[in-house]
């Protein structure tokens, strides 16, 4: 991971996740659209562990503003989508962390889509 590129006022004009997205990184998709990519984590909380990730390098959730308001209702849905297409539509977590302090590592908004174990709440 290139912790420098993914810093919300980074010089760099390319996340972690925007490589990803260009294939300048492998990663592991699962569906794509003309708004968002899903690939697996690549360090597993869960059996399941999914990223719903714009393509719009929105660095934090709080960064949104209304004119995302359909974009993020389309990764809301594509996240119940592809826990559906997984097996796991009936019990899933969709989690989102928003600034370094909640956990957030790397500041392309993205969707933690976890299934394939119980799981608790509050989370840690
Ligand atoms: P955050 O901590 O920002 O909410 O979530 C970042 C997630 O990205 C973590 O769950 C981490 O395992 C995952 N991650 C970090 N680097 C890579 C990578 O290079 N490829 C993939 N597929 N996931 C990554």
């Amino acid at each position: 991971m290139t912790a420098s590129t993914d810093k919300p006022d980074s010089p760099s004009p390319k996340t972690l996740f925007q490589k990803i997205i260009d294939r300048e990184l492998p990663g592991s998709f699962v569906y794509e659209d003309e708004q968002c990519v899903v690939i697996k984590d690549i360090n597993p909380g869960a059996p399941l562990h999914l990223l719903v990730i714009p393509r719009k390098p929105i660095p934090r959730l709080s960064d949104a503003t209304p004119e995302d308001q359909a974009l993020l209702g389309h990764l809301l849905l594509v996240a119940s989508q592809v826990a559906r297409e997984a097996g796991c539509g009936e019990a899933f977590r969709v989690a989102i962390n928003n600034g370094a302090g909640a956990g957030q590592s790397v500041f392309h908004l993205h969707l933690h889509v976890l299934a394939g174990r119980p799981l608790k709440w509050p989370p840690g």
